[in-house]
């Protein structure tokens, strides 16, 4: 396989010093921003004027949060254009095309501007315009009889994007139900898993500006989590030094500006990461001081190698014993490359020490079975490094993110909803949520209220055609509304669509471990804003935004309210204001208390500029909490922290509490220190957990085969993996069907096949290929590059919209109109009627469209995965290559439902159910997002 040559990197050093120590001196400053003057670019060559009031908010196209700055052209009152918040600490005035683009949702002429309400059979895409008032009265009586009748499981909150932080859990928790459910297994959930087991907690914080090496396993310069303010560190980290290595079996945009470009075979990355730690170990290059005082190899000698001394020089014989198997050779047979580059990169690894960066997110941990273990893989090389916590190396997420505190927190739930969290699953990251299709179908729930949001399962989740079947059963979801700022493929299966705003028309706060500060971000309605600065009154964000878009903040007041009118239920009390006694809280007393009580710094900062805190966020739209934060393992408790407590048999401090004990420290060479938020306190090579939770095999950082090991493919016979998890960089999933400027820029999906494989299977670039999964094909135009490992084909997942109906359910933008057929017994058929053409609307660009194929819906065709550790969707495919056959046309795709449900029944079977010690559900200091009461965690049969 290609291996990118270490390049010299004089050419493109150059280039990049330039683009990016540029000055950005072209952004207005801050004190012209309510009169900003603008030549106006369509009337050149004459110099005509236009004047801007700028009201900085946050970008919704992606989880990064990035400022943006909308210029609203004080003539017109209309929004011109989004352009980069330089105030803002994570993206400092820069921004990736989708951004910008959210100029386009909110002119979309296809946009929903209306709540809708079904008039015909679900499905059948039949819609009347209805009321606000009707919505919130049908939800709030359907939920307020769920909570009188204690069905506390059967009211559903499912998000896509979710765009703030925690503001959802406070209401669900106000209602005392467990109803959240996310898209977080189809997402992150592998990755989570490997760094909570280290860590406790489940992501990294890469030091990338001040790395001296960085090696990803994702495409961080044009996609990756929290991309854009990532990808400009990794550049600066770049531009002063580092070298970058990149594993992928693709050559993304980030692997061709890498040093090293790694292709393994899909789901050997644990093994390659492996050796490379194993080089590490043998030639004793790794810190020793650092895995001597952090990571917990005690715990490991005592129950794994008891018959020997507990001493650290005992531990490295161990060690080195352990992966002694995983040398450069074995990788090289078993991931398909180089031995030697194995070594040099490990060396350029050990070289770097305490300032080697690493990130894996989706990838190989959200593609394999045990993908999980490679985040494990990975972070050890951190761990042997002593690159925790430190400058240039990778830190929890929860030191970089600050979550500010509401007015009142409920107390949470005292309900365990299973078909969220069956028990099957006790130690996967997030919900089971792509498997509710079939654990309704098993009868193991019923839904009452359901909500969709931001979120379109039908086709963003495997298996979209099972939830077709259950989103039109009402005998299984009683009631759904899909809250959603755009047309879905789901939205057309509900009840109600209710239009939500963009990111110029809503509040939200967010914080993302960009680097290694704490800073939060400003979403705000941006018209609201400006007529509430000229002194106008506005009692809801809806008045002042386009037809009646709704913030969704907004209406979970409005439904709290409508759900508990007399306070009875204990809902109501959560929703007044913390300022006026007995009245319901409004948007702006919401976000004001939190700036003038929970952001520390905030309000002497604002006092500095003369402005309340409420008013210096809205003017500034961000506010860094602190910077340059590193080694909070290392920081000493205070006496305050320590007074009351011990230190029990594993050197670990303990604190009682209400509920029992808390460890809030370990001593270290006589130390008391904070430490990392695991039962040992220390990093956790050893997880005592997989023993009590029945995994006593994955105990250590190892390498799983996956499901698609290419050691079991019929390669003659045309077998390939499909690597189907890849993004493409100027598409979000669902919400850019609605942004020109985008699908102008990426409007196909072909499959990648290697130039050795298209030359095999005779295919030139442009063919049909018909692609078989276990459960049906999807047909497919070929591009044959030397981009991708041979025997490997890929599909991006971001393309491939469809509609019903000419005019609505999905932006014509972006989508085909199609016939869905049930072929009878789960056998469902999708056949493009026309792809994307032009169309007459307000906006002259929609009869300029040339492309023509919106791409192919792969992700119909996959069944579901559950990995039975983690409980992600494990993405990757086993599939047969070959020519479409005669009657195949582009973007057909067949499946069949009851093969999926079959397949996920086999899945099913290598789970190790809970409950585990303790009749316990999960265990304890396992996160989990809207944690329940600790109650709950326990079976009680
Ligand atoms: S990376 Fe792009 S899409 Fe994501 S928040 Fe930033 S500007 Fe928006």
């Amino acid at each position: 396989m290609p291996e990118k040559k270490e390049t010299s990197n004089e050419q493109s050093s150059e280039v990049v010093h330039r683009l990016t120590t540029a000055k950005l001196s072209s952004y207005p400053p801050h004190d012209r921003w309510d009169d900003w003057v603008e030549f106006d670019a369509k009337s050149w060559p004459k110099k005509v004027e236009r004047r801007y009031s700028l009201v900085p908010t946050t970008c919704f196209n992606c989880e990064a949060a990035c400022g943006l700055l909308a210029y609203v052209d004080q003539d017109t009152g209309e929004i011109q254009k989004l352009e980069g918040n330089p105030l803002h600490p994570a993206s400092r005035g820069r921004n990736c095309a989708k951004g910008p683009a959210t100029i386009n949702q909110i002119h979309d002429p296809e946009r929903i501007l209306f709540p809708l309400k079904r008039i015909g059979p679900r499905g059948e895409g039949q819609w009347e315009r209805t009321t606000w008032d009707e919505v919130l009265d049908t939800f709030a009586l359907k939920i307020r009889t769920a909570l009188i009748e204690n069905r506390r499981d059967e009211v559903v909150y499912h998000v896509g994007r979710p765009g703030h932080d925690g503001y959802i859990d406070r209401v669900l928790q106000a209602w005392g139900v467990d109803g959240h459910n996310s898209h977080t297994n189809i997402c992150s959930s592998g990755a989570r898993v490997g760094y909570a087991l280290w860590q406790g907690a489940d992501r990294p914080s890469p030091d990338y500006a001040n790395a001296g090496f960085i090696l990803l396993l994702s495409s961080h310069l044009e996609t990756g989590h929290y991309f854009n303010p990532h990808a400009q560190r990794i550049i600066e980290g770049k531009m002063a030094g580092a070298k970058l290595a990149v594993i992928d079996p693709r050559l993304s945009n980030t692997a061709s500006a890498a040093n090293y470009w790694l292709s393994p075979w899909p789901g050997t990355e644990a093994a390659l990461l492996l050796a490379m730690a194993s080089v590490i170990i043998q030639e004793d290059s790794f810190d020793r001081e650092f895995v001597r005082r952090w990571v917990n190899w005690e715990e490991f000698m005592q129950a794994e190698r008891p018959a020997l001394p507990c001493s650290f020089e005992a531990f490295i014989e161990a060690l080195k014993e352990i992966y002694s198997e995983f040398t450069p050779e074995y990788a090289a047979n078993e991931c398909g490359v180089d031995a030697e580059k194995i070594v040099e990169v490990a060396r350029e690894i050990a070289r770097a020490g305490s300032r080697f960066a690493s990130h894996v997110w989706r990838s190989a941990a959200s593609g394999n079975l045990g993908g999980w273990q490679v985040a494990r893989a990975l972070y050890f090389l951190n761990a042997l490094t002593g690159s925790i916590g430190t400058e240039g190396g990778v830190s929890p997420n929860v030191w970089n993110k600050f979550v500010a505190a509401p007015f009142s927190k409920p107390a949470p739930q005292k309900v365990w909803n299973e078909t969220l969290w069956p028990r099957e699953y006790p130690l996967a990251h997030h919900e089971m949520s792509f498997l509710l299709p079939h654990l309704l179908k098993d009868g193991r729930g019923h839904l009452a209220a359901y909500f969709t949001r931001v979120y379109n399962p039908v086709w963003t989740n495997p298996d979209g055609m099972s939830w077709v079947e259950v989103l039109r059963d009402e005998s299984k979801i009683e009631l759904h509304a899909a809250l959603t700022p755009v047309w879905s493929e789901t939205a057309w299966f509900a009840d109600y669509v209710l239009p939500m705003g963009l990111g110029a028309e809503r509040h939200d706060i967010m914080s993302q471990e960009t680097h290694s500060a704490q800073w939060i971000s400003f979403r705000q309605p941006v018209q609201r804003v400006l007529r509430e600065r000229r002194g106008e009154h506005i009692d809801f964000t809806y008045e002042a935004n386009p037809g009646e878009v709704w913030e969704e903040d907004e209406f979970w007041i409005e439904l709290s309210w409508r759900i508990d009118p007399t306070g009875e239920l204990g809902v109501r009390r959560h929703f007044e204001s913390p300022y006026r006694a007995g009245k319901k809280v409004t948007i702006n007393e919401y976000y004001r208390w939190i700036f003038e009580n929970s952001v520390p710094g905030l309000p002497e900062k604002a006092k500095k500029a003369g402005l309340s805190p409420l008013e210096f966020m809205r003017r500034n739209g961000a506010f860094a909490v602190k910077t340059n934060i590193y080694e909070q393992h290392e920081s000493k408790l205070p006496d305050t922290e320590l007074e009351g407590t011990r230190v029990d048999e594993k050197a670990r401090i303990v604190k009682p509490t209400a509920d029992g004990e808390q460890m809030i420290g370990v001593m270290i060479d006589g130390q008391s220190l904070r430490g990392f938020n695991t039962p040992s306190r220390k990093l956790e090579f050893y997880s005592k957990t997989m023993v009590e939770w029945k995994w006593p095999e994955h105990t250590l950082p190892a390498y799983v085969r996956s499901h698609v090991n290419w050691r079991d493919l019929d390669q003659a016979n045309g077998d390939y993996i499909l690597v189907p998890t890849f993004r493409l960089p100027t598409l979000i999933h669902t919400r850019s069907g609605n942004a020109k400027w985008l699908y102008e820029i990426s409007h196909t999906n072909p499959l990648w096949v290697n130039t050795k494989d298209a030359a095999k299977l005779g295919f030139k670039t442009g063919d049909l290929a018909r692609v078989s999964t276990e459960i049906g094909y999807f047909v497919v135009r070929v591009w044959a590059t030397e981009g991708i490992r041979p025997g490997v084909v890929a599909c991006s997942h971001h393309l491939g919209r469809w509609r019903l109906k000419n005019d609505q359910g999905t932006d014509r933008w972006a989508s085909a109109l199609v016939d869905l057929d049930e072929l009878g017994d789960g056998r469902w058929r999708l056949r493009q009627i026309e792809g994307v053409k032009p169309f007459k609307s307000d906006d002259p660009d929609s009869e300029r469209i040339f492309w023509q194929e919106g791409g192919v819906h792969q992700n119909l065709t996959f069944p579901v995965h559950p990995d039975p550790v983690s409980g992600m969707h494990c993405w990757h495919q086993r599939v047969r290559v070959e020519r479409a056959q005669p009657d195949d046309k582009y973007g057909d795709v067949v499946v069949d439902t009851k093969a999926s449900h079959e397949v996920y029944r086999k899945w099913l079977e290598m789970t190790r159910p809970a409950p585990g010690p303790g009749g316990l559900r999960r265990p304890l200091w396992f996160s989990r997002p809207v944690r329940p009461d600790d109650e709950a965690y326990r079976v009680n049969d």
